[in-house]
C-alpha cells in the first residue's frame, strides 16, 4: 500500500483491499455469501484480476481473528497488528486516487513497531499469507531494528547497511515533531505572521508549511531533526526562503519584510 493508504489504514485501525470493475465493487458483503459463491461471482462477471481476487479472498474468508498482520508500503515493513474482527463491508473505507476499497478487516496495529525494509518480492496492494521462509525474514529485521531503534536516543552511528533504517527513522521522527509543533502552534508563519484560517476562513484552518531551517537534502546524516530545527512559514515567505541556496534564514527574511 501507498504511504496515504497506509495512514488511512492505521488512522481507522484496520486492513482493507477491495477491487472495482466499471465502477462497482464486484462482490458485495461476502460475510453474505460463501467462498464459492464469490468465485463464481467473480468468474460470472469475467474478472480478470487474479490478485486482487486473491487479496480479497485473503481478507474476506482467511484472515482469522488473532491473526498476525504486516502493513508494507513498497519495500518498507510499515506497521505490525493483531487482526481483531471478522471481515466487514463498508465500499470506500479506503480512498485516494486510483484506490477505493471496500473490505477489511479491524487491526489492533501496535504503536510500538519500528519499520524496517525488506524486499519481500510482492506486488503493491497485494494481501499474501506469509510463508514460514518469509516469516523468519521479518522476525530477523524485527530484532535487529528494535536494537537500532535503541541507538536512536543515545548516539546514533549508522553504517552503510543500517543507513536506510535511520532514514526510517528520521522520517518517522520528522513526521511526530512537525505534528508537535503544528499543535503547539498559533498556525501563525513565524516570518509576516500570516495565518490562513483568517484569510480563507474554515478551509484553512490548521494550514501551515513546516520548513526545516537546516535542508534535509543537505544532511550527510540522518541525525534526529529537534522542534527549533522547525519553522512554521506560509508559502510566500516559504517560497522567499528558498528563492536563494542555501536558504535564508528566518531572521533574514523577517529584516527584509521589516525594512
Ligand atoms: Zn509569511
Amino acid at each position: 500500500m501507498g504511504e496515504e493508504v497506509w495512514e488511512q489504514c492505521r488512522d481507522q485501525g484496520i486492513a482493507a483491499t477491495g477491487y472495482y470493475h466499471h465502477g462497482e465493487p464486484v462482490v458485495g458483503d461476502c460475510s453474505k455469501i460463501s467462498e464459492e459463491e464469490f468465485d463464481a461471482i467473480w468468474r460470472d462477471k469475467a474478472v480478470n484480476a487474479t490478485t486482487s481476487q486473491s487479496s480479497v479472498k485473503h481478507v474476506a474468508y482467511h484472515m482469522k481473528t488473532d491473526d498476525i498482520i504486516y502493513a508494507k508500503e513498497g519495500t518498507l515493513i510499515a506497521g505490525k497488528g493483531t487482526i481483531k474482527s471478522e471481515c466487514k463491508y463498508h465500499p470506500g473505507i479506503v480512498k485516494q486516487e486510483g484506490v477505493r476499497w471496500e473490505h477489511y478487516v479491524e487491526v489492533d496495529w501496535d504503536e510500538n513497531f519500528k519499520p524496517f525494509t525488506l524486499d519481500l518480492a510482492a506486488n503493491q496492494h497485494t494481501v499474501l499469507k506469509l510463508n514460514s521462509e518469509r516469516v523468519e525474514k521479518i522476525r530477523e529485521m524485527e530484532t535487529k531494528s528494535d536494537m537500532l531503534y535503541d541507538y536512536v536516543d543515545g548516539v546514533l552511528k549508522a553504517n552503510e547497511g543500517e543507513q536506510y533504517i535511520t532514514e526510517t527513522i528520521f522520517r518517522k521522527r520528522n513526521r511526530q515533531l512537525i505534528k508537535q509543533k503544528k499543535q503547539d502552534s498559533d498556525y501563525r508563519c513565524e516570518v509576516c505572521g500570516m495565518n490562513y484560517e483568517e484569510v480563507y476562513g474554515e478551509i484553512g484552518k490548521n494550514y501551515i508549511i513546516a520548513h526545516h531551517i537546516e535542508p534535509i537534502g543537505s544532511r550527510n546524516v540522518s541525525s534526529p531533526t529537534t522542534i527549533d530545527d522547525i519553522a512554521l512559514l506560509c508559502s510566500n515567505c516559504h517560497n522567499m526562503i528558498h528563492k536563494i541556496n542555501p536558504p535564508m534564514s528566518i531572521e533574514e527574511l523577517s529584516y527584509q519584510i521589516n525594512k
